[in-house]
């Protein structure tokens, strides 16, 4: 029987998560779960200065938001130094790393005179053992790094899942800096430890990460350890072309669900930027699980297309249930202060067709809770001096009549019949008057769930 699939997601926990990020940890969800196997969560942690608990919070509530679960986690890297240090030790007797004594000052003279050359700026192995070599005196008082030994020559091959046959000449990198002086070790090799005791077997990420793979793949193979496979995705682009990026406006998952989008209008969304199954636009996450199997993944970059993403949102919101509806609206207005009722699912009902939003149903749902300010140009426009004498015959007639569509709808065309008008003459300054604008639903619906007395108040302001 061959290893279960086992996927992971490794943000590091100096931001919220980003799109791009939660784009990845959906792929290798996904992955997981079509195969039956397992999905691991890794906070790593390493770079200590800029990683902050309230980061991992955040990321961890976006995981959750998402319902991305996760078999094994969150696990942190700080927690395993332990670990690399053991690691290390064995490399360090078998050869495959060493101690470094350079100061940053001799790296810098070093990267110098190889500009100076016209070389690429490498590490040029002064300190790596080797047959025959006299290495230099070991300096006091400068703590040493450990480098590993990449193989000086050859070509390291993978397969990419994503983007196909890639190659790159170990010419190309040097012996890397594998345990930071303090005991933390660098990303690249506290990265194959992991993802080698996790019993990773297929790491998809962001592209940016394909220029490390290769001194991954060369650690894997220092260690004995077998190889995963890679799949590296292509970055999201802005509306601009430009990489997505916090100055080019909401990159976290924490932006959209402070914004009123879906958690599963999300998923939707990022499930088809980079991947996809025939046509289809809409699916749920069950369908995607079926059908995610690695491959139909875009080797070009995508593009966020924000009109896009509140289409897809504007379906969701449109399909799901009022009753489930209602509660993330009842908190949209909750922040700010304003508590809803037992109508709420019935508002949401009569508007969920024209918002993209639950910001946008809270908005529409704020004019049955909260005081209004009718929008002065439809105002001027609808509520004229002609209007007045009708709006109090409706007045009249609603404070009397029985509070429900039907009612409301006899008091709206005997009004209409008394003054001989016509439907919009009245319905635009009513709406104007109680919802703050003439473009509503339909006026009768709209009122039976406005309480009575707030009606007459606001008909009262003509
Ligand atoms: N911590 C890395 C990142 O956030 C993870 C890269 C990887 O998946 O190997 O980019």
């Amino acid at each position: 029987m061959s290893a279960p699939i086992r996927t992971r997601i490794a943000p590091s926990p100096t931001g919220f998560l980003h799109l791009g990020t939660a784009r990845t940890a959906l792929y290798s969800w996904a992955y997981a779960r079509h195969h039956g196997g397992e999905f691991v969560l890794r906070i790593e942690d390493t770079d200590v200065a800029r990683s902050t608990q309230d980061s991992t919070d955040q990321i961890l509530a976006s995981m959750h938001w998402l319902g991305l679960d996760y078999d094994e986690g969150p696990i942190y890297q700080m927690q395993r130094l332990e670990r690399y240090r053991e690691v290390i030790a064995q490399m360090l007797a078998a050869g495959t790393a060493y101690h470094c004594y350079c100061t940053p000052a001799e790296l810098d003279d070093m990267r110098e005179a190889q500009r100076a050359r016209g070389e690429k700026t490498l590490y040029d192995r002064r300190w790596r053992p080797e047959p025959g070599k006299v290495l230099p005196p070991v300096p006091e008082g400068v703590p040493p790094v450990v480098r590993f030994c990449n193989p000086p020559a050859g070509d390291v091959t993978w397969n990419d899942l994503v983007k196909g046959e890639i190659t790159i000449n170990n010419r190309e990198i040097d012996d890397l800096i594998i345990l930071r002086p303090d005991g933390v070790p660098t990303y690249n090799f506290a990265v194959v430890v992991d993802d080698w005791d996790m019993h990773i077997t297929h790491v998809f990420r962001g592209d940016e990460h394909i220029n490390n793979t290769p001194w991954q793949i060369n650690i894997f193979r220092a260690l004995g350890a077998p190889l995963p496979a890679y799949g590296h995705v292509p970055v999201i682009l802005g509306d601009d072309g430009q990489k997505l990026s916090k100055r080019r406006g909401a990159v976290s998952v924490t932006a959209y669900e402070e914004n009123g989008y879906l958690p599963e209008a999300m998923l939707n969304y990022l499930a088809r930027l980079g991947w996809s199954h025939g046509d289809d636009e809409l699916f749920t996450r069950e369908q995607m699980v079926s059908w995610f199997d690695g491959s139909h993944l875009s080797k070009s970059p995508a593009q966020w297309d924000a009109a896009k993403l509140s289409w897809v949102n504007a379906q969701y919101i449109k399909a799901k249930p009022d009753d489930a509806l209602a509660p993330l609206v009842a908190a949209q207005l909750k922040k700010r202060g304003i508590e809803a009722d037992d109508r709420l699912p019935a508002i949401c009902a009569l508007f969920k067709d024209r918002c993209e939003t639950t910001v946008a149903l809270a908005d529409w749902a704020a004019a049955f809770y909260a005081d209004i300010t009718p929008n002065a140009d439809e105002r001027a426009l609808h509520v004229t001096d002609a209007v007045r004498p009708v709006l109090a015959t409706l007045a009249d007639k609603l404070s009397a009549c029985a509070w429900d569509k039907a009612a409301i709808s006899a008091a709206i065309k005997e009004t209409l019949a008394a003054h001989g008008l016509k439907m919009p003459q009245l319905a635009m300054p009513v709406r104007v008057l109680v919802m703050g604008t003439a473009q509503t639903p339909s006026l009768d619906a709209v009122l039976e769930l406005q309480d009575r007395q707030v009606v007459l108040a606001r008909l009262q302001k003509a």
